[in-house]
């Protein structure tokens, strides 16, 4: 079957197949069609007409809610299907698939909620004679760039609110990554979106991305990637002045109070980074210890780091699966080698596993480092890779400091029983969300997104769909008279 979707039907692209290396041997999975620019222009086009002179523009928000509950039905229909082409494509467990797709059929159903719920405001003038409306519109033609580390989540939190708002769409998912975004589009079809409404280009960045970002009939880019890439965008759209939203990387702390019960600490300072080996957004790769804590700490979850079960995520028992492919295996052993040549310690990984079973694939151990210093790329960069640093503090205001020391701004947990001192590291820290005595978790009605390099947008909640709506004043004035500013005389 094609897998490009443009204007209500599948179709092949004029930019040939490519592979789909399922990353726990390197093998194909299939191959998938190819956009070539003829592809994203008809894509667009397609959207365009859609937006300006199709039936979907007089749909009512109930009609849209409606279509958005039908995909959540059709997603817990095929979970099975879609979790294991998530895992074939990602590596990651089964386990984690699976909650990826509740978490994306949570999104749908919480949107479809939505949908009719929005419905503007009156704003009182003071003028009885005047109706002053403030109504939401939708944007127009969105193009909805999403990333490899979760395929199907990183898009329902675009797709779900940009259908709620009205919009029309060209989704161009990861290369990497494509498989589960092409089955949501066809539950978009099946639920009974109408042609144009929603179409899917695949392609990489260079060929299909940038082309959409420079577009002038895209009026928005909605985007979640890397901070290099997400610039890229953000410079792309400013020739015509398109509205983008980015959602980007993070470098985020989890900070632990030596007051935490010893196997709470160890539990989440480990699921905080080597959940899905580190490629989250919101990792919690810096572990910062509180310093009479710290050696008792690190050498309890350097013992466990290194006994995580790796291996293919389709297998019962496999708590990792590898890295998603060979280019960003390569970046992660740069990042281990140049800290290790900056003077940090390797406790635990720092090297590809022995077991010849994983040889094939791309996997690289949990690695745990401590020595390191503010200045080092690891501090610095992101790695999303399974590297866990490790820094100490001694007051609250260090620790602060230490969280904040970063140009992202994504996400940060603290680990204390004293709510004081956890409200205090709350409200200190300048990152888009943070969680205390927890890591990771998040709800559809809680807005998420970054300050700092981390972006400038939010996703879910209420300020998700605002970032897919124009908003317009229509003032009414129900009984007009002659202003007489202008006299007419000479
Ligand atoms: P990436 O930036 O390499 O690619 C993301 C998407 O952008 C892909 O579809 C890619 O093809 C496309 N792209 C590349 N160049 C482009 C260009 N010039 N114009 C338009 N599109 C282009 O990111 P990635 O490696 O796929 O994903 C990992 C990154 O995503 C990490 O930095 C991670 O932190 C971030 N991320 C952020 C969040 C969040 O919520 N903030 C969530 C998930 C992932």
């Amino acid at each position: 079957m094609p897998s490009l979707y443009i204007d209500g039907s599948w179709t092949t692209g004029s930019g040939g197949t490519a592979p789909v290396i399922n990353p726990f041997d390197a093998s194909v999975v299939t191959d998938v069609d190819q956009a070539g620019p003829d592809d994203v222009e008809r894509a667009v086009a397609a959207a365009r007409a859609a937006f300006d002179s199709g039936p979907w523009r007089s749909t009512s928000t109930g009609e849209r809610g409606a279509i958005l509950g039908r995909i959540a039905e059709l997603l817990v229909r095929d979970k099975e299907e879609i979790a294991r082409l998530e895992t074939l494509d990602t590596g990651k467990t089964l386990a984690e698939s699976r909650i990826d797709v509740d978490d994306v059929t949570s999104v749908f159903r919480y949107y479809a909620g939505l949908a009719d719920k929005d419905a503007g405001r009156i704003v009182d003038t003071g003028q009885p004679t005047v109706v002053s409306r403030i109504v939401h519109e939708p944007v127009g033609v969105c193009a909805l760039i999403t990333p490899w580390n979760y395929p199907l989540l990183q898009l329902s939190w675009k797709v779900a609110p940009a259908v709620a708002a009205g919009n029309t769409m060209v989704i161009k998912p990861s290369e990497v990554t494509p498989l589960t975004s092409i089955h949501l589009v066809k539950l978009c079809e099946e639920a009974g979106i109408p042609a144009g409404v929603v179409n899917i280009v695949l392609g990489d960045g260079p060929t299909v991305g940038a082309p959409l970002t420079e577009h002038t009939d895209v009026d928005m880019v909605s985007f979640t990637g890397g901070l290099t890439t997400g610039q890229a965008i953000i410079r792309a759209s400013a020739e015509t002045v398109k509205r983008t939203a980015v959602e980007l990387g993070g470098k985020n702390p989890n900070i632990i109070f030596a007051d935490t019960d010893f196997e709470l600490a160890v539990d989440y300072a480990m699921l905080a980074v080597f959940l899905h080996s580190g490629q989250v957004c919101s990792a919690g790769a810096r572990l910062i210890v509180e310093d009479s804590l710290h050696d008792r700490l690190v050498d309890e979850v350097v013992r466990r780091a290194d006994r995580i079960r790796l291996g293919n995520g389709l297998d019962d028992g496999v708590e990792v699966g590898p890295l998603v492919s060979a280019a960003h295996l390569a970046k992660i052993e740069n990042f281990v080698e140049s800290a290790r040549s900056e003077g940090a310690t390797v406790r635990c990984g720092g090297r590809r596993p022995d077991d010849p079973a994983l040889r094939d694939g791309y996997f690289y151990r949990p690695t745990v480092l401590t020595g390191v210093t503010r200045d080092m790329r690891v501090i610095r960069e992101e790695t999303f890779g399974p590297i866990m640093t490790v820094e100490r503090f001694t007051t609250v205001d260090e620790a602060i400091a230490l969280g904040n020391d970063t140009d992202y701004g994504l996400a940060g947990g603290v680990f204390t029983r004293d709510m004081t001192v956890a409200q205090r590291v709350a409200s200190g820290l300048r990152h888009g969300t943070v969680w205390i005595n927890d890591f990771h978790p998040y709800v559809p009605g809680a807005e998420w997104g970054g300050m700092g390099r981390s972006g400038n947008g939010r996703e879910l909640g209420p300020t998700g769909l605002a970032e897919y709506q124009e908003i317009k004043h229509v003032w009414t004035n129900t009984a007009p008279e002659p202003q007489r500013w202008f006299t007419g005389r000479s």
